[in-house]
């Protein structure tokens, strides 16, 4: 993935290679004929560059920071003479940070080769399109998945079976499925992480979906900052037409489905989903008035049902193990597991993926291994830059979309960002919203002014000039803009400043009152 690149997994792997083709190798290690495997991003991301040795008959073992200069002694210690090398090995936090997690959607994330196909067939790969395609109408998957209640992982947490009865029952011969790649929240990379290490199963879960809802189009839209994740997909894309998984007469069937790569520019309202499809349309990026819904006039005009990557990638598996299965998992109302990043202030920071109904401590403290430094947690800041900060009297908040609703932040796509005591919140209030602003396209008065009027104050409150009254009128403000922006950027931009007056207004005090 991204961070083992950047820490310099090719020269590691390119050090394997040189030393395996070698004269100055254990006799074993040519009799074995080793080989080097690339995979995505396992999610300690802080660990990188991680290295897997498998042994015949033996559990694989991991070393952490592996350097070229590390190599040479793996070979010769752990594959020549059966000694791993114990001072590289990986530590007991890396495996407590597995320990609590249940890896279904990222079970073969920094597993499998995600430029290889037939590694991901050989793991199980499209059978689930073959099972669609062969056994099921496309009432049934949808049946299936609205009894899976599986929930849109984007951040609304709306049903997908139901979003997808809607596009399925809009008239027309010609609908589209979008993939909403276009990750822009800072903090976030589940999605990345998911096409780096696994596109297959991105576009396997686009079959399911394009089947059910009878689209014989779609697009993933991709943010083009990502380009490790769009030269993956579009080999992938390639090679799964090759194979006739994409195309015409899929498997032999009437099933048709054409898969495109849109390399989005950037802008994080692009997320939102008919800013999304005036993207794709080559319009300027900005959100339409709903309705009309996509559902009904999307792309184009046609009927167009846009999810998100880690809603696709829950796909397979619902269909191979069952709905019944699913449930099993998660809470009554949330069910399955879901992807965060975790990131800030904690002393394990990656991509972990756990059930429905763990808690903020225990994502935080047992997944994560707390705060580093000897310091006091402070907040958390759940769903990125439309979510909002929990105090540390919420921490046994369960993670749910209800449970994260009621508690002023949401589920968001997932970005997960600790801080300690070090931290300002209004300072935090201030980076988010300072985002948002930038990020607001200006198409609506109360997003594009109003979130310029609450930095202002913001900024005069952190800068020590701050005025009596200044925290009713952010919450006024706030108020106002939540109900009139025409999108969900502006609906939630307050939220972050919202949570933090909400737990941590002493914090503004101070800045107003005790530097008077
Ligand atoms: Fe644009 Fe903000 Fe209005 Fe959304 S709420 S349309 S981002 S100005």
């Amino acid at each position: 993935g991204t961070a083992g690149v950047a820490s310099g997994a090719y020269e590691v792997m390119d050090a394997f290679n040189e030393v395996f083709k070698s004269k100055n190798v254990p006799a074993i290690v040519k009799e074995r004929e080793c080989k080097v495997k690339q995979t995505g991003c396992r999610g300690l991301c802080e660990r990188d560059v991680l290295v897997d040795i498998y042994l015949p008959g033996e559990e694989a073992a991991t070393y952490e920071h592996v350097t070229p200069d590390m190599v040479q002694t793996i070979v010769d210690e752990h594959i020549g003479e059966g000694e791993p090398v114990k001072k590289w090995a990986a530590k007991k936090s890396y495996y407590d940070f597995y320990r609590l997690q249940k890896r279904y959607v990222l079970k073969d994330c920094g597993v499998v080769d995600p430029e290889d196909i037939d590694d991901y067939i050989q793991l199980g790969g499209y059978e689930a399109i073959k099972k669609v395609v062969n056994e099921m109408s496309p009432e049934d998957v949808i049946e299936e998945v609205k009894k899976a209640n599986l929930r849109g992982r984007g951040g609304g947490g709306f049903p997908s079976g139901l979003k997808w009865t809607f596009c399925r029952k809009s008239p027309g011969d010609h609908k589209y499925l979008v993939c909403n790649a276009d990750e822009g929240d800072p903090g976030a990379f589940m999605d990345r992480s998911i096409i780096e290490g696994n596109p297959h199963d991105v576009i396997e879960g686009m079959l399911i979906a394009a089947y059910a809802i009878g689209c014989n189009e779609g697009y993933i839209y991709c943010r083009a900052e990502y380009p490790l994740a769009i030269a993956r997909v579009k080999k992938a894309l390639r090679v799964a037409e090759e194979r006739g998984y994409l195309g015409d007469n899929i498997l032999g069937t009437n099933f048709s489905f054409k898969l495109h790569l849109k390399e989005g520019a950037g802008a994080f309202v692009c997320g939102e989903e008919t800013a999304l499809l005036a993207s794709i349309e080559g319009e300027r990026g900005m959100p339409r008035p709903r309705p009309p819904f996509p559902a009904v006039k999307g792309l184009w005009q046609k009927p167009t049902n846009v999810n998100n990557v880690e809603t696709f990638a829950n796909l397979p598996m619902i269909i191979l193990n069952g709905a019944d299965w699913y449930t099993t998992i998660g809470t009554e109302k949330s069910k399955g597991t879901k992807i965060f990043a975790l990131s800030g202030k904690v002393k394990s920071t990656g991509l972990v993926e756990v059930p429905m109904g763990i808690t903020v401590k225990e994502l935080i403290y047992d997944v994560g291994g707390g705060i580093p430094k000897k310091r006091k947690f402070k907040a958390v800041q759940m769903g990125g830059p439309s979510g909002g900060c929990l105090p540390e009297d919420l921490l046994d908040t369960p993670i749910d979309y209800d449970s994260l609703t009621a508690a002023g932040a949401m589920m968001g796509s997932g970005g997960v960002v600790v801080m300690d005591e070090t931290n300002c919140m209004v300072n935090i209030a201030k980076f988010f919203l300072t985002f948002t602003q930038r990020e607001s396209c200006g198409k609506c008065i109360p997003c594009r002014v109003g979130t310029k009027t609450m930095l202002d104050i913001l900024e005069r409150i952190s800068d020590g000039k701050g005025r009596e009254g200044d925290i009713e009128l952010l919450e006024s403000l706030a108020e106002d803009i939540k109900v009139s922006s025409l999108c969900g950027l502006g609906q939630t931009a307050p939220n972050p400043v919202l949570t933090t007056i909400r737990y941590f207004r002493d914090e503004y005090e101070a800045h107003i009152y005790d530097q008077k």
